[in-house]
């Protein structure tokens, strides 16, 4: 049994790889979709999607968990996109998300969609962790340590703080 999980991971962060170890209990393999592949270098979506690899395989080297990471770009066209992803990654029998969009899509073209349970979801986000990023507070402990060190490597804090600049005086 193979389940199905895409999510942005700008970063990855505590909450995603809680969701990640409880679907590896329901299946043998999971296929972990890195979605908006082709953006990076903004402030909703900071990191590439080999970087955002690099997050999700240093951190998942430390769990016993089958996995491939599949990027994936967007396209302009929803109605279509199930079978868009479909082309790109290994089959699937399950879907788990709690995106509300692509919970529609896969549903709507029969596929099993489980909502994951959230994980403090208050703090366990994306955006919370980009905006203490960008305010100098403490967001270390809301990732992996295999994340934090990512980050550092591709000194992501001072990319999201260079991007956050105007150009006005
Ligand atoms: P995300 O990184 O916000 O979340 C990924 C998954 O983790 C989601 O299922 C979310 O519910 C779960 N999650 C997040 N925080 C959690 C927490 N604290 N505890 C437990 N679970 C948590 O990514 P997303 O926005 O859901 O990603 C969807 C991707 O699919 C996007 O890249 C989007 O562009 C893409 N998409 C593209 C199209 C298209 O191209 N037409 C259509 C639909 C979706």
């Amino acid at each position: 049994m193979r389940g199905f999980i895409i999510g942005r991971f700008q970063p990855f962060h505590k909450g995603h790889l809680e969701v990640i170890k409880k679907i590896s209990k329901e299946v043998d393999e999971i296929i972990i979709g890195i979605g908006s592949a082709q953006k990076s270098h903004t402030l909703e979506n900071p990191f590439t999607a080999g970087e955002r690899i690099l997050m999700i395989t240093q951190t998942l080297k430390n769990y016993d968990i089958t996995y491939y990471p599949i990027p994936i770009k967007d396209i302009e066209f929803n109605s279509i996109w199930v079978s868009y992803v479909e082309s790109l990654t290994p089959p699937f029998n399950i879907v788990y998300s709690g995106n509300p969009l692509v919970r529609v899509l896969f549903e709507e073209r029969g596929y099993i969609v489980k909502k994951p349970e959230m994980f403090n979801r208050k703090e366990y986000s994306g955006t919370e962790i980009r905006r203490r990023m960008l305010n100098g507070e403490k967001w270390e402990h809301l990732v992996p340590k295999a994340v934090v060190e990512v980050i550092k490597e591709i000194n992501g804090v001072e990319r999201l703080k260079k991007l956050s600049q105007t150009d006005k005086i």
